[in-house]
């Protein structure tokens, strides 16, 4: 079985117990019951909030994904996140966090651990060099996102964690964008992998989730033991939603992947266009370390612009019919949002270095000359 193709795997989990249906039960279940007063306390799960087969079969088809040997299971990505980082650190520690990590988690690092006496410093994702210099006496953690939210910067992984095995410091990932189909942290010697299942596993737009992944057991009891005191477990039907969801997220992908180069390449050499932040385009400035480290791309990307006024950017994108105004993104439906306000860098660099607004677009899996030709119209309304 080990020889088998991701894809096949994903769809006959070697887990998985012979049963009448294809998929396992929901069991909505607080309470377990149980024959005998033995049995009572062990073995484990003694109570639904530890997640029954559903929850037992997602974290095996996340585990075979990332590479992994253990997975906890979080309510959404952001407790995913969250969890993860208040697993490796006490009070008195100071973490690294990349400046591109996806705001809320910057805003929990600064705000929830601070206030626990955990203090943190943002790095720029690109400048690996500089990061050396930023590691002080308690530093213990860095947390980076691969490729950042709404820049699309590219870390170069293994030299940070090249850095982080020699200083003794442990390493988070984000791996929504890679999903773990394009790219698995842990093959980098990344202790902790995370990712929102909200986006393309569940892949419908219709329910949340968050996973950590690690090949550490002693890490794994931590992560484990956060989840525990803090009584954080993913309820049934989203864990329902993302297992189903994991069967058809290598296919989608390559779907999404494929519509957002066509819809990238084609922007990119439109008139009103500044610049289109794809990792997956020869153009963009860390193409060649995503070549290296990822497998592919998927249908989220950033678009720069050229100077425009505030009318008429509220006009094209007032014009925009298959293109949803929403967050998020890994559903089947295609998304923009401007996200310039959203951006929060330390230092003014990124937006100095903007002449015009910055978006994000999210391509769905609606026919690709659809959604070029409405972007074309829309893009006409930019005329001043
Ligand atoms: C959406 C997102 C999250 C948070 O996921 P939720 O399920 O919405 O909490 C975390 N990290 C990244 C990179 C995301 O895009």
């Amino acid at each position: 079985m080990t020889d088998r193709k991701l894809p096949t795997s994903l769809i006959h989990l070697p887990g998985a117990p012979d049963r009448r249906t294809v998929n396992p039960p929901i069991e909505r279940a607080s309470t377990l019951l149980f024959e005998t007063e033995e049995t009572l306390y062990g073995p484990k799960p003694t109570y639904g909030r530890l997640g029954l087969q559903v929850h037992r079969e997602l974290e095996e088809a996340l585990c075979l994904v990332e590479g992994a040997d253990f997975a906890q299971l979080a309510p959404s990505g952001l407790t995913a996140c969250a969890m993860s980082i208040a697993s490796i650190v006490r009070s008195g520690d100071h973490i690294l966090i990349s400046d591109s990590l996806y705001g809320p988690t910057r805003r929990f690092c600064e705000r929830r651990l601070a206030s626990m006496g955990v203090t943190s410093t943002r790095f720029a994702p690109r400048a690996t060099d500089a990061l050396e210099g930023l590691v002080k006496e308690n530093t213990t953690a860095i947390f980076l996102e691969v490729p950042g939210s709404l820049t699309f910067e590219v870390s170069d992984t293994p030299a940070i964690v090249r850095l982080a095995k020699e200083r003794g410091l442990k390493t988070v990932l984000d791996n929504t964008w890679g999903a773990g189909i394009h790219y698995r942290p842990l093959d980098f010697g990344v202790d902790i992998s995370v990712q929102a299942l909200t986006k393309y596993p569940v892949g419908h737009a219709d329910a949340f989730g968050g996973a950590v992944l690690t090949r550490d057991k002693a890490l794994a009891g931590r992560i484990g033991a956060t989840a525990e005191d803090w009584g954080l477990s993913l309820g049934p039907e989203d864990a329902y939603a993302a297992l189903r969801g994991m069967r058809t997220l290598p296919t989608r992908l390559q779907a999404h992947e494929r519509a957002g180069l066509i819809v990238s390449e084609w922007l990119q050499t439109h008139e009103k266009v500044y610049q289109v932040l794809n990792p997956a385009l020869p153009s963009h400035p860390d193409h060649a370390i995503w070549q290296r480290d990822f497998s592919g791309s998927n249908g989220l990307f950033g678009v720069i612009l050229k100077p425009c006024s505030k009318t008429s950017l509220d006009k094209m994108i007032g014009s925009l019919s298959l293109f949803r105004l929403g967050f998020s993104w890994g559903g089947f439906e295609s998304l923009l949002i401007p996200c310039g306000e959203q951006l929060n860098r330390m230092d003014s660099d990124w937006t100095a270095q903007m002449p015009g607004p910055l978006l994000r677009l999210h391509i769905g899996l609606e026919d690709t000359d659809d959604l070029i030709a409405e972007l074309d119209r829309a893009l006409a309304h930019l005329t001043e």
